[in-house]
């Protein structure tokens, strides 16, 4: 099987990382295809059984930890759990496709240590915490409880930034857009 190369956007909740890596699925010279990631929650807004996620039971989603289905799993917040299956890298490989990713940081810096030489591992920076909270609460999809649940995580998650392999600036999208492009395309190019 012809072993494509692996890019994981990492970052707190709300920071833009989601537009980023759907703006890059959409260039063709990048041969992206999306992991869609297994999720214990219900789904929000528009998002689709098997094109966002495969949205699975809490029951189901341990049962895949117990047979370890999983590259890598978290339970990212109290009882959400999110995980990638080995058979989605599977299903993407087998098309000739990179992979790319959209994963919260710790289970980004497994899949790095799983494959170092094949992961470009990328930390999008939003500009402030406050920041963070006014598009979390902009997109008003969650309860209040919800948001402060994520804020809390962001603090945590900002200081493992060093350890990815870039960090992206997301203060002005089109530049951020821009900056990501060139860096996947250097890299799926080597
Ligand atoms: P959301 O509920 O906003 O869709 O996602 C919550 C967090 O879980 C985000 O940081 C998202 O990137 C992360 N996430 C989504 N899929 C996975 C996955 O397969 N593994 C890990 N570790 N995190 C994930």
């Amino acid at each position: 099987m012809n072993k494509g190369k692996l890019i994981v956007f990492s970052a707190p909740s709300g920071s833009g990382k989601t537009t980023i890596v759907k703006h890059l699925l959409g260039q063709e010279d990048l041969n992206l295809e999306f992991s869609i990631s297994a999720a214990s929650r219900d789904p929000r807004g528009e998002e689709v059984h098997g094109k966002d996620y495969y949205f699975i039971s809490l029951e189901e989603f341990k049962k895949h930890i117990k047979a370890e289905d999983f590259l890598e799993w978290e339970e990212v917040y109290r009882d959400n759990f999110y995980g990638t299956l080995k058979s989605e890298i599977e299903r993407i490989w087998a098309l000739g496709k990179n992979v790319i990713f959209d994963i919260d940081v710790a289970g980004g810096l497994r899949i790095k240590h799983k494959f170092p030489e094949q992961t470009l591992a990328v930390f999008v920076k939003p500009p402030s915490v406050d920041e963070l909270k006014r598009r979390l609460k902009e997109r008003s999809t969650e309860s209040e409880d919800k948001i402060n649940m994520r804020i809390a995580k962001a603090s945590v998650e900002l200081a493992t930034a060093p350890q990815f392999d870039v960090i992206i600036k997301n203060y002005d999208l089109p530049v951020a857009l821009e900056e990501a492009h060139q860096l996947v395309k250097d890299f799926v190019s080597k």
